[in-house]
């Protein structure tokens, strides 16, 4: 398997400077120098993966230096280049992309319902910058469409995991292309039985429903050929497997009841063009009564804007259409990796990031409308969602989120009572540490427990949670009860 660096020019849809151009070329060939000699669990020079990871972000319009890390992803992890080679070669920027997406490589899924909440919180607050995330989902997505290669038990793990976090926070992020990508990889190695259904059912009705919707098409081109929209865009899509999955198991896997298994898009310039489409078709077909849904004026809350309705077409089929914009369809599709693409206009105001405590949703779309440009945009995204909070790891992998400034102690009693009663040293990232020492975000914590050891006084003042003070309160109480009767203990 040969690559070829103009099939990376070839996605990318903004016009490049030369220089930016340069530093792409620069980046491919020293990935493919550096990986050189290995190879792939497929057999494939493992470069390829490099490589279709950088295309992967080409098609999401992300800027240069997003691609130029997507080529050098996985360099610090596999080859002998170090950080300071990295910095010195392309610059502190693409570096420190590098770096981040190495960071984020060293947390496992276990698999536990109970951390999914928490490790994709982690995955976030590891993030310092957004196009980190973004260069990892592109890595995922290239590594789930080479799932078949790897050993059986691991298939299954990664699979999962790209369902239950990558796919998630892509979906999270308005990136619903990818998302559904990601899933529809993912889903026959998770579900293959409901997989072959799915996909048996979308066999037989997609050709239909698709029969019903050209037939409308074709009268409702034929009807806003009247008025004067201007460049009219349609489109069909096709719903994805794994979404098509979970609305079934909501209808009794009844597919009768699903009328978007195929939807028709109509693309217009304006807004106002939107609500005058829709009322063109109301006027030609029957809408399902409580079945208009604006997402214009509400958007869902990743940002998702569009008209959806279903109408009867009149012979018994009932089709879903969606309108929107131009900029809607963008952004729907590629979600954060679209203000790469578009420039959002000035609201005037200064360009800061509030520090006022809200959802990160809100904040995040609070950041949205502050954007000047899009780099300042990604300055601004640097994670300070979870400013008071910090996610640990076990040496399993799993993680843990604390209180900012917890120790040793307060993780311990976290993971459970025992293992706080009785912890009597700490290994920080592998080094025995003081229990009391403050954790920092992602360190990796191992607990060394004694069963003599216990919990003293002094406990209280580096504990941050309430769980472990109260444990350590109710030890000391019941400790100082027993030396209270009994006048044999020696001192
Ligand atoms: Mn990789």
């Amino acid at each position: 398997m040969e690559t070829n660096i103009n099939e990376i020019f070839e996605l990318i849809k903004k016009p490049l400077k030369e220089k930016e151009k340069k530093i792409i070329i620069k980046a491919y060939n020293f990935a493919k120098k550096a990986h050189q000699g290995k190879k792939r669990a497929s057999g494939d020079p493992y470069f390829i993966h490099s490589f279709e990871t950088a295309k992967n972000l080409a098609g999401l319009g992300v800027e240069y230096k997003t691609i130029a890390a997507g080529l050098l992803h996985d360099i610090l992890e596999d080859t002998k280049v170090s950080k300071k080679m990295l910095d010195e070669e392309f610059g502190e920027d693409i570096a420190f992309l590098v770096k981040g997406v190495t960071k984020l490589g060293k947390i496992r899924y276990q698999g536990s319902k109970r951390h999914v909440e928490s490790l994709r919180k982690f995955f976030i607050a590891m993030t310092e910058d957004i196009r980190v995330l973004v260069i990892k989902l592109a890595d995922r997505l290239h590594n789930i469409q080479t799932l078949k290669y790897l050993p059986e038990k691991k298939q299954k793990r990664i699979a999962l995991e790209t369902l239950e976090i990558h796919a998630r926070l892509a979906n999270r992020f308005g990136m619903s292309k990818l998302k559904g990508e990601l899933e529809d990889n993912a889903f026959p190695y998770v579900y293959p039985k409901e997989y072959k259904i799915v996909e048996d059912l979308l066999k037989q009705k997609s050709h239909v429903s698709q029969k019903y919707l050209e037939k409308v098409k074709k009268s409702l081109m034929k009807e806003l050929a009247k008025y004067e929209i201007k460049n009219i865009k349609t489109d069909y899509r096709i719903k994805h497997k794994f979404s098509l999955y979970q609305k079934l198991k909501s209808k009794d896997m009844d597919i009768d009841k699903i009328y978007d298994i195929v939807a028709l898009r109509i693309i217009v310039p304006t807004i106002e063009d939107c609500y005058k489409v829709l009322g063109i078709i109301h006027g030609m077909w029957h809408p399902l009564p409580g079945r208009i849904r604006d997402f214009i004026a509400n958007p869902k809350p990743n940002g998702y804007k569009s008209i959806h309705t279903d109408i009867f077409t009149g012979e018994g089929g009932i089709v879903e259409i969606q309108i929107r914009t131009y900029q809607m369809h963008e952004e729907a599709e590629y979600g954060i990796a679209s203000h790469f693409i578009y420039k959002e206009p000035k609201t005037g105001g200064e360009n800061k990031v509030t520090k006022e405590k809200m959802s990160w949703l809100n904040q995040f779309k609070e950041l949205q409308a502050e954007i000047e440009e899009p780099n300042k945009f990604l300055a601004n995204l640097k994670m300070d969602f979870f400013k008071d909070r910090i996610f640990v790891l076990t040496p399993k992998g799993d993680v843990i989120d604390l209180p900012e400034d917890s120790s040793s102690i307060d993780f311990a009693y976290t993971i459970h009572s025992d293992v706080g009663n009785h912890a009597s040293s700490s290994k920080i990232n592998g080094k025995f540490d003081s229990l009391y020492t403050k954790l920092q975000n992602g360190d990796m914590i191992e607990i060394i427990i004694n069963k003599n050891s216990h919990p003293v006084s002094k406990w209280m003042e580096y504990t941050k949670t309430t769980l472990a003070q109260k444990h350590i309160r109710s030890y000391l109480k019941e400790h100082s009860l027993i030396q209270k009767f009994n006048p044999f203990r020696k001192k």
